[in-house]
């Protein structure tokens, strides 16, 4: 069987973190969410962490030169070897590049492409319900999987924050950023064959389902 390297683009807020979950669980591969990577450098106080935590407040991206470095190390260890699921990059065409010229330096290639998408609308509703405990990321939605007791978590009782990128200003502007940096990756995929569309309005569940029959196509496809 050959590898499975995949990448999960949309916008934030489309149920990403949630797919890649439930794709790791299914087929083992490493979930690699460049999101979760500054964070912990910004939790960490590490030199990385203080350089990006200004543009993540913001809702800005992190330039180019820095995350695609951290990118593209996080690839080469090695569970990352036989495959990965990208969640949160590429999110500009020179991203998309770069990690394109690293695969083909190492004759690996990406299998898919996997957008999922959601109206702006949507995506501000889920986002500014986000409630996060800041010190195991477990999240919570105020309307959707509120905690017993409101604004306190579950296992063990810390105080759930809202992240200062999910306040509904700073949103918006990830909506923007998205919708002009991020979006023309899909036409960039498109034209390499690559892309699959994702209804992430439907219940995750249900984008699940979509999301492994075209995965088990994509494998037959590859062993023909
Ligand atoms: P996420 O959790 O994927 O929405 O990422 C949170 C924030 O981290 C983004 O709003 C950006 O500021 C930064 N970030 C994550 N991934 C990238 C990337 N591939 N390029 C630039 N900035 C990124």
């Amino acid at each position: 069987m050959g590898e499975l390297n995949l990448i999960l683009l949309g916008p934030p807020g489309a149920g990403k973190g949630t797919q890649a979950e439930l794709l790791r669980s299914e087929f083992q591969i490493p979930h690699i969410s460049t999101g979760d990577m500054l964070r912990q450098a910004v939790a960490e106080q590490s030199e990385l962490g203080e350089l990006a935590s200004s543009f993540m407040d913001a809702g800005n991206l992190v330039p180019d030169e820095v995350i695609i470095g951290l990118l593209l190390e996080a690839l080469a260890r090695s569970d990352a070897r036989d495959g990965f699921l990208l969640d949160g990059f590429p999110r500009t065409i020179p991203q998309a590049e770069a990690l394109g010229a690293d695969l083909g330096k190492v004759g690996r290639k990406l299998t898919g492409v996997l957008l999922i998408e959601a109206p702006d609308e949507e995506i501000v509703r889920r986002i500014s319900g986000r409630r996060v405990n800041p010190a195991s990321g477990r999240i919570y939605h105020v309307e959707y999987d509120p905690p017993k007791v409101e604004g306190i978590d579950d296992v063990d009782g810390t105080e759930l924050v809202q992240r200062e990128d999910d306040k509904p200003e700073t949103i918006r502007n990830r909506l923007a950023v998205y919708h002009e940096q991020t979006a023309p990756l899909a036409d960039y995929y498109d034209n390499l064959g690559l892309l699959h569309r994702f209804d992430g309005s439907a219940a995750p569940a249900e984008v699940f389902t979509h999301i492994r029959a075209t995965i088990a196509t994509l494998k037959l496809e590859e062993t023909i």
